[in-house]
């Protein structure tokens, strides 16, 4: 099979790991990848849910890693692939003066991604009527797994870390939509700021679109080096119905804030997640990444992954034959449009490990 297919197969069905422990922690809760492990497949990095419903009856099996974490997926038996799971990251065996370990302030992401979401508390978390209804932000807090709020120091202190004992190449800062109408870009500025100053590391910040186009260059001026403004989903009954709060920013104000970010940051540079998978047709999906990639705009794909503890937790991930039309015909787009995963300097879109798309960029390369 493909590497790109069974890698769409992969995060649809997820797998069943006979050694629960292969590779390192597994997050559950929390923004981004949560109830996921990484996995190298054909020199992709990729992350497959494990720990979802749909997991535990995944026909994909991995099997026990031997000693340096080399192992094989199988279904039915037949041997599809060789995995291997990134080792434990020498970061989180520290923690800062006060007694925080690292690994609650960052974590690797991918292969060589420092993630963090710098305020674990959003507006649109605080009843269920607003908020997003895939998103557990709040489920990792609760359960003592993060805190609440990185300080600027701890995220450089972190960051200088990761890079020195782990290597890491580019850092992702997401955050909880703060009250207030910047919609995060101050904290994401102020955060960016600090690493920078402490380490050389390209930065993605990730927010709402702020109420004013004037941060998009105080954040770049701080020190992010690309932004991520998420759509996630795109008709406006499913908006209004999945994310009641966030729906409140319109599509039309993503689109100007695109328009106003590219000239800042850089063609390519901007980028937008869309998940596949919550209703969305095809063509709608398509038809928002070709108006985004005229824009200059990465638009990052992946497929929905429901996550318990979620509203979302029992609707099922899209098909690995819908994820197949629509990443097939968005790599092309890409192409013909001249942006590139590899030409991000930092961020979801670069990192691609929640997406099969990157794997199609490479098949559709001339
Ligand atoms: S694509 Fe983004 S959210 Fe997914 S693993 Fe990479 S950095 Fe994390």
């Amino acid at each position: 099979m493909p590497t790109e297919q069974l890698i769409n197969e992969l995060q649809s069905f997820g797998v069943r790991l006979v050694d629960p422990r292969a590779g390192h922690e597994s997050r559950r809760g929390g923004a981004g990848p949560s109830d996921h492990k990484a996995m190298t497949i054909d020199g992709m990095t990729v992350m497959v849910p494990v720990h979802t419903a749909p997991a535990f009856e995944s026909p994909y099996v991995v099997e026990r890693p031997d000693a340096a974490g080399r192992s094989s997926i199988r279904r039915d038996g037949m041997v599809l692939g060789d995995v291997s799971f990134p080792v434990r990251p020498r970061f989180y065996d520290r923690s800062t003066a006060d007694g925080i370990p690292y690994w609650k302030i960052a974590v690797l992401h991918g292969r060589d991604v420092l993630a963090t979401t710098v305020l674990q508390t959003c507006i649109r978390y605080q009843s269920r009527t607003k908020t997003c209804q895939f998103c557990a932000i709040g489920q990792s807090l609760a359960a003592g797994r993060t805190i609440e709020r990185k300080t600027p120091a701890q995220l450089a202190e972190v960051a200088a870390a990761a890079v020195e004992l782990d290597g890491v190449k580019h850092m992702v800062m997401t955050t909880g939509t703060p009250p207030g109408r910047d919609r995060g870009a101050a904290i994401l500025a102020e955060s960016a700021a600090a690493v920078k100053a402490e380490v050389d590391l390209p930065i993605q910040g990730q927010c709402e679109p702020p109420d004013q186009d004037i941060w998009f260059a105080r954040m770049r001026d701080a020190g992010v080096d690309a932004l991520g403004m998420h759509l996630e989903v795109i008709t406006p009954e499913l908006r209004e119905r999945i994310m009641p709060g966030k729906a409140q920013v319109p599509v039309t104000r993503y689109l100007a804030a695109f328009a106003a970010a590219v000239p800042v940051f850089g063609r390519g540079q901007v980028s937008s997640y869309i998940l596949a998978g919550l209703g969305d047709a095809k063509e709608t999906i398509l038809a928002t990444c070709e108006q985004l990639i005229a824009l200059g705009v990465y638009p990052f794909v992946v497929p929905f992954v429901p996550i318990s503890g979620t509203p979302l937790e029992s609707h099922p991930a899209p098909s690995p034959a819908f994820m197949h039309e629509v990443l097939g015909a968005l790599a092309r787009m890409l192409q013909a449009g001249g942006l590139k995963a590899t030409d991000i300097k930092a961020g979801c879109g670069k990192c691609g490990a929640c997406s099969a798309l990157s794997a199609y960029e490479r098949e559709a390369m001339p």
